[in-house]
């Protein structure tokens, strides 16, 4: 059954409220881009419809241009919910807890590099923990892993693994409120050699290069120009969060059983803000967020180090590290009245437009940088929060290009060895684990980047500051 979008503007659809819906379904995307959401099997639509039912919840539930479906809430999605009578659904916010992009500049252009493409992608393998289980650029114990989870990138400042710049460089400064205790020993116990770890799949570490600058100005101010070559890392809070995410999920589920019982799927299950379950996982999932912006920030020192070795430079910095899996607590205007708000993010990155406290000072006059990653053959993308973004989608764009093909899918359509040759032919150094990896992130297992920026530029919700393209990548 196709669901019944109604056309409102151009790149704007919604299912209007039936049933138990608090709100209308709002999606953004190109015609093209909705048909795939519309296609049999698809679920997307009947979940934002779903996450509609969130009580709450304000305005309306948001796909955008990349999404697709999720467990329980569709993957780029935002769901903001009242703070003070609202609740918070772990299902919202995702598995790896803080997932997020951070690009690095290098103070290199492509001529500096060229020669040496082959050996960097073999030195940032050979450096760069990846898989499942292959330890951490960092040496942590148990202690080291407390620290993090409460200090997140301020631990790592304090132990000589960042500068101040990379906390200015950070959304929340790379350290949230947090209670180290309320993440399950598990899941603490996972973290202890994943600090400074890509993990697999769809995580990478890729170097790029800029090809296009749409807006010189703001470009100028994230410190980028044509030719420069750029670091983009892709990971998250790992094992760590993902734990933290399935002890929480089932906890809620065993506290609310008649609730998750009574929902369309279970995976929906929420807790009222306020209620000591709700406060728990509040805490445990900004501990999962400190430590997952630490494991970006070791990540970052290795490419420090490999850059230093390899172009003996010291200029590898920081432009700025966005969350696409979390739930902040945010002031925005609803009817015209300015409320504090939880905003579920998942799989969707924050977009504040200029003038945001939020934003760094370096940043605040032009608004927040954005990184909306591609595939490892296809453009990435460097955006500036739009002007529309707080009306439109609560201060969020896109967090990708968003899935196309199921990974299984994927396997059957690609093979590892064939790609990697025409990723070579085209300058491109894969550097992968595992195949079956590869196969299942091949550029053809993802939707069209370029439309989905497009959408998001044309909404004002995120717009074009300049476009990369890969030259090497690092893949679990
Ligand atoms: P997530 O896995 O967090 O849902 O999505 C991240 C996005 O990264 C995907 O939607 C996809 O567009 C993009 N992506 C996945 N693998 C790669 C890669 O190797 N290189 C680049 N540049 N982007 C990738
Ligand atoms: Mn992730
Ligand atoms: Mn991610």
């Amino acid at each position: 059954l196709v669901v019944e979008l109604n056309e409102i503007e151009a790149n704007v659809y919604e299912i209007g409220r039936t049933g138990e819906m608090r709100v209308p379904a709002r999606v953004y995307g190109s015609e093209s881009l909705v048909e795939e959401m519309q296609s049999e099997g698809d679920r997307t639509l009947t979940q934002i419809q779903n996450v509609a039912m969130l009580p709450g919840i304000q305005k309306f539930s948001l796909v955008l241009p990349d999404g697709h479906q999720g467990d329980g809430f569709p993957i780029g999605g935002v769901a903001a919910v009242d703070a003070d009578d609202g609740v918070i659904s772990p299902g919202g916010i995702g598995g790896d807890i803080n997932c997020g992009v951070r690009l690095l500049r290098t103070g290199l252009t492509y001529k500096d590099i060229v020669s040496e493409q082959s050996i960097l992608a073999d030195r940032l393998y050979q450096t760069i923990p990846t898989g499942a289980a292959e330890g951490g650029s960092l040496d942590t114990n148990i202690s080291d892993v407390r620290g993090i989870l409460e200090g997140g990138l301020e631990w790592m400042l304090a132990n000589g693994h960042a500068t101040k710049t990379d906390l200015d460089h950070c959304e929340e400064n790379g350290h949230l409120p947090s209670d180290p205790n309320a993440v399950p020993t598990e899941a603490l116990k996972r973290g202890v050699n994943q600090v400074g770890s890509l993990g697999r799949g769809n995580h990478f570490l890729e170097v790029q290069r800029v090809t296009d600058v749409y807006d010189t100005e703001t470009a100028a101010a994230f410190g980028i120009d044509t030719d420069d070559v750029v670091v983009m890392i892709h990971t998250g809070s790992r094992g760590l969060g993902h734990q933290t995410y399935s002890h929480y999920l089932r906890a809620f589920e065993r506290k609310y059983r008649s609730l998750a019982e009574s929902l369309p799927d279970k995976k929906l299950v929420y807790a009222p803000l306020g209620d000591d379950l709700a406060d728990e996982y509040w805490n445990a999932m900004n501990a999962a967020a400190n430590f997952a912006w630490a494991n970006r920030q070791a990540l970052t020192q290795a490419v420090r180090k490999v850059f230093d070795d390899l172009f003996d430079t010291t200029e590898v910095e920081l432009v700025y590290d966005v969350c696409h899996n979390m739930a902040k607590e945010e002031r925005h205007t609803v009817d015209g009245e300015t409320k504090t708000l939880l905003v579920h993010r998942k799989g969707a990155t924050r977009a504040f437009p200029a003038g945001r406290p939020e934003i760094p000072e370096a940043y605040r006059s032009v608004g927040q940088p954005v990184f909306i990653p591609g595939s490892m053959g296809s453009h990435s993308y460097i955006l500036v929060g739009g002007p529309q973004s707080l009306a439109r989608s609560f201060g969020s764009t896109a967090h990708g290009a968003g899935r196309q093909l199921s990974r299984a899918e994927a396997r059957t359509e690609y093979s590892a060895g064939e790609l990697k040759k025409a990723l070579r032919a085209r300058g491109i150094f894969v550097r992968a684990r595992s195949g079956r990896t590869l196969a299942e992130e091949a550029p053809g297992a993802y939707k069209d980047i370029d439309e989905v920026v497009r959408v998001s530029d044309a909404l004002g919700i995120g717009t074009r500051v300049a476009r990369t393209a890969p030259l090497a990548n690092i893949k679990g």
